[in-house]
């Protein structure tokens, strides 16, 4: 295979005669680039080279989805039961991502006792049960549990195989004569099966295959994907490679010049615009799907996108659904395409259209479930959409939680990629849809989603937290995202904030926080972070108002710009963004919830603190009168009075530090002991106990207090209430 490799990284071998194949054409491909380290990959044993196969093909979106696919290799091991030499297939196991699998990720299986299942087999309608059979081939007590598409790879004879979901092949694969551009592109190096549910049977069907084609070295399976296979991982990844490279190239020259998607009828707004839209958009879309269960949302705008929802075949196309199961497994069969015209841009009229779109979107949905259904199925699921197409704006997605929104929309990425190809070069086939609810309702897939754990207490909630990237509202955020929230810091810090968010994305993955740099004392810049949150994540339930600073000074020598200060951030800043949650906390319909970080200084007097002291009473208040005014739309308005927290906090760190200590006439370092000390209980107070008061009052555990306060301050008689 050598020949095809050059100094830019492997080209792929040209397919066949007529294939076009240009200089200049080739230099604006982007082929896929082999990534195999000869270096690395020697000090690797089998079962490592399979995982490093696994995870180099993973990491590129063209080769396949997220989740989708599987590699495999058969390896001799050790028996533990005989201490001899046996063959065991190790394959990727259910559920797993091959580009972020790790060893553990994989099934073992003794290959000789997957061989002899078929033996018990008694054909298709009997394949459903084979699936039982497969634990009992477990090798080496291995407790990761072996997916359906574990014969796929057994009954193929070769040690090393990938089955891929590359977007070029799968738009092949998803054309209407998809096994006669095969046959073109590939010549006899890759066969092709027709479409059939992934199981037992097929895993027969491909065996068969290679018995009957000796020299092939792939097959492409219609309506799904790509399987390629060799005796040596190196030669196995390089392969797969090689044969998505020709379909890209090949597509590249059949595309070029062609009209894309039956041209464009709409034109794209300005990217402010569209984000515009989409904030506005999506906080009314997910009150009205998430009633049942929260969900939350994911924009996306990217030039694909675009090209297809501005497009003249987008409706006739989206109406025929996606093809590979994977991708309408995520994404439903069909998108909501959203009636809007950018270039008269009425967003109050699709908003009330809205009831009325989804209506319809359910009422076909449950006639697909009711033509579909068969007596043993698993009830409706969810009739809403996941995947919303807007003309001019782009794709909003929404799920369970931000990481399923953000891979839904990205599978409908690879949905488009695949239309784009197939409806180019010949027409697009989406499944059948008994095809696609035989998957979608198997009983099987059905038994996967019950052994889903059960979501945590703030799954699909969006907490905003000002502050965030200060001492307690760090540690809240760090506490409702444990909880399955996703939060938004927001901080006038931009250094802090930027220090937090990589922690928090670090501790707790990319899709679970955003930042946005904010001045709360600024109307324009919180109402513009509200909108960042919409985007973001399709709206907000809670919000945590924290953003704070501290000021001591007695009243004669208290400047007015110190006074003007305190009531700006602590009393105007919680106005300005209670006002702003409000405002979207009725416009989403789904209650809402508002937590202010006032202090033991909002109810009990203190000396030389006069500002300080007001603009807590002040947020105390405003809580009350908020309470009062969100309780008829379910939003609930409660205070947590902290008191003396110095760890971790940047107020403890300043001069206000110095002021308390002389105030109290004592040393800066005796401070912490001090209050203690002076507390009911003799404890310290640290962030994360103001942290817990706060997750208690965002959490449904306290669904019927509203207007309370909560003293976090290890007991102060004067801050008593009563
Ligand atoms: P902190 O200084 O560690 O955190 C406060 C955060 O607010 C900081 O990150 C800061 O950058 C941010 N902030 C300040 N002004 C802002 C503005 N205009 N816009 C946006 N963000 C701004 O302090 P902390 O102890 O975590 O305090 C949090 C809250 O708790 C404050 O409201 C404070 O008054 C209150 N509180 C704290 C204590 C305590 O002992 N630490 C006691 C009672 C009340």
């Amino acid at each position: 295979m050598s020949d095809t490799v050059n100094e830019k990284g492997r080209e792929p071998s040209r397919p066949d005669d007529d294939f076009i194949w240009e200089d200049d054409m080739a230099a604006n491909v982007r082929l896929l680039e082999n990534r195999w380290d000869d270096g690395y990959a020697a000090g690797l044993d089998e079962p490592g080279k399979l995982l490093y196969r696994s995870n180099l093909l993973g990491a590129d979106k063209r080769i396949t989805n997220y989740g989708g696919g599987n590699t495999s290799a058969k390896v001799m091991e050790t028996d533990p039961l005989t201490g001899g030499k046996v063959k065991v297939l190790w394959v990727k196991g259910s559920g797993g991502d091959v580009g972020t699998i790790k060893l553990d990720g994989f099934a073992t299986l003794y290959q000789d006792k997957l061989e002899s299942v078929k033996g018990i087999y008694k054909g298709v309608e009997d394949e459903d049960r084979m699936v039982g059979f497969l634990p009992h081939c477990t090798f080496n007590l291995n407790a990761r549990a072996a997916s359906i598409d574990t014969p796929l790879h057994g009954f193929v004879p070769f040690t090393h195989v990938d089955h891929m979901h590359p977007d070029a092949i799968i738009a092949i694969a998803a054309s209407k004569n998809s096994r006669e551009l095969t046959q073109q592109i590939f010549g006899d190096e890759i066969g092709w099966l027709p479409w059939r549910r992934p199981g037992f049977q097929l895993g027969l069907d491909l065996g068969a295959f290679v018995a009957a084609n000796p020299n092939a070295k792939g097959v492409v399976l219609e309506s799904h994907g790509l399987f390629t296979w060799a005796d040596d991982a190196k030669a196995c990844y390089e392969l797969t490679l090689d044969i998505i490279n020709k379909a890209i190239v090949w597509f590249a020259g059949k595309t070029e010049g062609k009209t894309i998607f039956g041209g464009a009828v709409t034109q794209s707004l300005a990217v402010a615009e569209r984000r515009a839209i989409a904030a506005r958009l999506m906080p009314e879309i997910r009150g009205r799907i998430g009633k049942q269960e929260r969900k939350l949302g994911h924009f996306d705008d990217q030039d694909a996108v675009l090209e297809f929802v501005n497009s003249k075949d987008l409706r006739p196309l989206g109406a025929l659904g996606t093809s590979c199961p994977d991708h309408f497994l995520r994404t439903k069969i069909r998108p909501l395409i959203v009636d809007f015209d950018p270039a008269k841009p009425d967003v109050d009229a699709i908003v009330a259209g809205l009831d009325q779109a989804l209506e319809d979107y359910r009422a076909d949905y449950a006639r697909y479930y009711n033509d579909c259904k068969h007596d043993n199925s698993p009830a409706m699921r969810d009739a809403n959409p996941v995947i919303f197409l807007v003309p001019g704006v782009g794709m909003l997605s929404f799920a369970r939680d931000k990481a399923t929104a953000r891979i839904a929309s990205e599978f409908y990425v690879n949905a488009i990629n695949v239309m784009r190809g197939a409806s180019t070069v010949s027409e697009y086939q989406g499944l059948p849809e008994q095809e696609a609810f035989d998957i979608e309702y198997w009983l099987l897939e059905e038994a996967k989603l019950q052994r889903m754990p059960k979501p945590k207490s703030l799954a699909g909630r969006v907490a905003f937290v000002t502050g965030g990237a200060g001492g307690i509202g760090r540690a809240t955020a760090a506490r409702l995202v444990g909880e399955g929230a996703c939060v938004v810091l927001a901080d006038i810090d931009q250094a802090a904030l930027e220090g937090t968010e990589a922690d928090f994305v670090k501790k707790y993955g990319a899709d679970a926080v955003r930042s946005v740099r904010l001045d709360v004392t600024q109307e324009h810049a919180v109402i513009a972070a509200f909108v960042e949150a919409c985007v973001e994540f399709g709206g907000v339930d809670i919000l945590v108002s924290n953003a704070g600073i501290a000021s001591s000074a007695p009243i004669e020598t208290t400047e007015l710009s110190t006074w003007n200060r305190n009531i700006d951030i602590l009393a105007t800043g919680y106005f300005l963004v209670s006002r702003e949650a409000f405002r979207l906390f009725r416009r989403q319909a789904l209650g809402g919830n508002v937590i202010f970080v006032a202090s033991k200084n909002g109810l009990a007097a203190s000396p030389n603190a006069s500002a300080y002291c007001t603009a807590k009473a002040a947020e105390i208040h405003l809580a009350r009168c908020l309470a009062l005014e969100g309780a008829d739309a379910g939003i609930r308005v409660n205070t947590v009075n902290p008191d003396a927290v110095l760890r971790g906090s940047k107020i403890w760190s300043g001069e206000w530090r110095e002021q308390r200590a002389a105030s109290s006439k004592i040393e800066v370092d005796d401070l912490e002991e001090h209050y203690r000390k002076r507390s009911m209980l003799k404890l310290n107070v640290f962030p994360e106990d103001i942290a817990e008061a706060i997750y208690f009052l965002a959490s449904d555990l306290s669904a019927k207090s509203t207007g309370n306060i909560i003293n976090v301050d290890a007991g102060n008689v004067q801050s008593f209430t009563r």
